[in-house]
């Protein structure tokens, strides 16, 4: 029988396969270890490759955790390092640049839109096409500036003739996304359309059904509202948009600038 491990010892590798799962690593196999053996969680920066078929030749050791970065934009940094040039689903072929997120890395407020189109691809940012202007406008009359908040896709790569992603596409680069909320910590998510907020939530509903109410969101409050690009093909949605973001500003304390009603 192996021996049972200690409850520190436990935690630390529920953390760890948790961060592996993250970043997309779900396959895990055993290094044969000596019965009773000591388990060692190696500290960082003694960085075995975490899927070596080295047998262990003396006590069984577990690959480091990355270090804590305290500094967001380094922490964000790092991911967009992981990401690097990325392959790791088909979308990949179509891509000009690889639209990782933008905006405050402190924001209280974080928009999550579907994916790239032309001229996020173009540029390497996300909603600066049409849709982003409009999205800049829903901000601008939220009271706040788009430097304010931070804007990332659910998929950072470009579909094919802006396809909607599919959901391996999305669950391949969701990871780091979750990555980029976990960094950022926004008190507030609004996912922009269905694609964004069915992925987020996991879940498969309606618009009417998905709207109107806040979700819990990994230490955040998450809300669903119309895609920018919805709204530009029926504006009377704006309407119900601007309610939506309202529930964002009373949430987040925000006032709207003097005499500004629902965003044009
Ligand atoms: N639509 C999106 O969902 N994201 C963008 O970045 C641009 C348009």
């Amino acid at each position: 029988m192996p021996k049972p491990l200690d409850p520190q010892t436990k935690k630390q590798l529920v953390a760890r396969v948790k961060y592996y799962k993250e970043m997309g690593i779900y396959d895990f196999y055993r290094r044969p270890v000596e019965e009773g053996a000591e388990v060692i969680l190696q500290p960082a920066g003694e960085n075995p490759p975490v899927n070596t078929m080295t047998p262990a030749k003396t006590k069984p050791a577990l690959a480091a955790m990355p270090p804590i970065i305290g500094d967001k934009p380094s922490a964000l940094e790092l991911i967009r390092q992981d990401i690097g040039d990325c392959t790791r689903c088909r979308l990949h072929k179509g891509r000009t640049n690889l639209v990782f997120g933008v905006g405050n890395v402190n924001a209280d407020l974080m928009f999550i839109g579907e994916g790239p189109g032309a001229d996020e691809d173009a540029k390497g940012e996300p909603f600066v096409g049409r849709a982003g202007q409009l999205l800049n406008n829903m901000i601008t009359a939220m009271g706040i500036k788009r430097e304010d908040v931070y804007i990332a896709n659910v998929v950072k790569c470009r579909p094919p003739q802006n396809r909607t992603p599919e959901k391996d596409e999305c669950d391949t680069c969701s990871p780091f996304l979750m990555r980029q909320i976990d960094v950022i910590k926004p008190k507030a998510i609004v996912a922009l359309g269905a694609v964004a907020a069915k992925n987020l939530l996991a879940v498969n509903d309606s618009m009417a059904n998905l709207r109107g109410r806040w979700y819990d969101f990994r230490n955040s409050k998450l809300l669903v509202t119309y895609h920018p690009a919805y709204l530009l093909r029926d504006p009377r949605q704006k309407k119900e948009a601007w309610k939506d973001l309202q529930m964002a500003m009373k949430f987040l304390g925000l006032n709207p600038p003097a005499a500004k009603n629902e965003p044009e």
